[in-house]
């Protein structure tokens, strides 16, 4: 097998990978200065749709990392690119933030609280019962419902908090209509960054902290996968799945001295 650092290209999630909330991961920084000096391709790949690129590039500025706004993928990029291939120009209500307002606005959709063809939901720290209704009533009206990606939840500084997939559910339940995710361990977000970053499947390696998002994503796609244990997952958790990661690591920089076997 050849080395980890043999690939050309480089999928790399964020939360539990480069940082949590606002604190980075050790050896983050060194890691994606090793990306660059060597000329690899790299897309940080997230399934949070809060913050748009430019802002994600801020966030990692402020850590002392700097990357271009174009090294970045979201969910809510996804759900705005898959939305423009299925029904471009249409008009949408949105409970969600910048990230995926931008991102739906830069696509062409516009909003629409009264006659949407989309109800789309990503995560949302003001989200409330007035929107919720709102959404009930415009599913059962006729618009589609769209998660920009199925984590029922996600990390902050205090715990966990509620994700896409616990603040959709309550508007399936009420219009009994389920929705559609985007985002990991949807392939075609996979799909959308090894077009990104352009490089074939056997030379991209994936690299991420969850096995129900990332490493699913990843073998799912075909493509090498590596479990860092800087995130949510621990060493112990990988017996509770079905499917394995091709390698385990404790954090993304130990790729840059991985022999690459299993
Ligand atoms: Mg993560």
């Amino acid at each position: 097998m050849a080395r980890l650092t043999d690939k050309k290209g480089y999928i790399c999630d964020m939360d539990g990978v480069i940082y949590h909330g606002e604190r980075l991961v050790e050896g983050a920084a060194e890691f994606v200065d090793w990306l660059k000096q060597e000329g690899k391709k790299f897309l940080f790949l997230t399934n949070s749709s809060a913050k748009s690129p430019v802002e994600l590039k801020r966030k990692l500025s402020r850590m002392g990392i700097e990357v271009g706004a174009d090294d970045f993928y979201t969910s809510a990029q996804a759900t705005a690119s898959f939305l423009a291939g299925q029904n471009p120009n249409a008009g949408v209500y949105v409970i969600g933030e910048s990230g995926l307002i931008n991102a739906l606005y830069d696509a062409g959709f516009y909003n629409d609280s009264v006659d949407p063809t989309y109800v789309i939901v990503g995560e949302s720290r003001t989200y409330n019962f007035e929107q919720v209704e709102l959404a009930v009533h415009l599913v059962l009206k006729g618009a589609r419902l769209i998660g920009t990606n199925s984590d029922l939840t996600g990390p902050t500084e205090r715990g966990i908090a509620p994700a896409c997939r616990a603040l959709i559910a309550p508007i399936e339940l009420a219009t009994g209509r389920k929705a559609y995710f985007i985002g990991k361990p949807n392939p075609l977000i996979m799909r959308h960054a090894i077009k990104k970053i352009g490089c074939r499947r056997e030379e991209t390696l994936i690299i991420g902290d969850r096995m129900d998002t990332d490493i699913i994503a990843g073998i799912e796609s075909e493509i090498e996968t590596a479990l860092v244990l800087s995130g949510i997952t621990a060493r112990e958790d990988l017996s509770l799945f079905a499917y394995q990661p091709d390698h385990v690591l404790d954090k993304a920089v130990d790729i840059i001295d991985h022999p690459g076997d299993k």
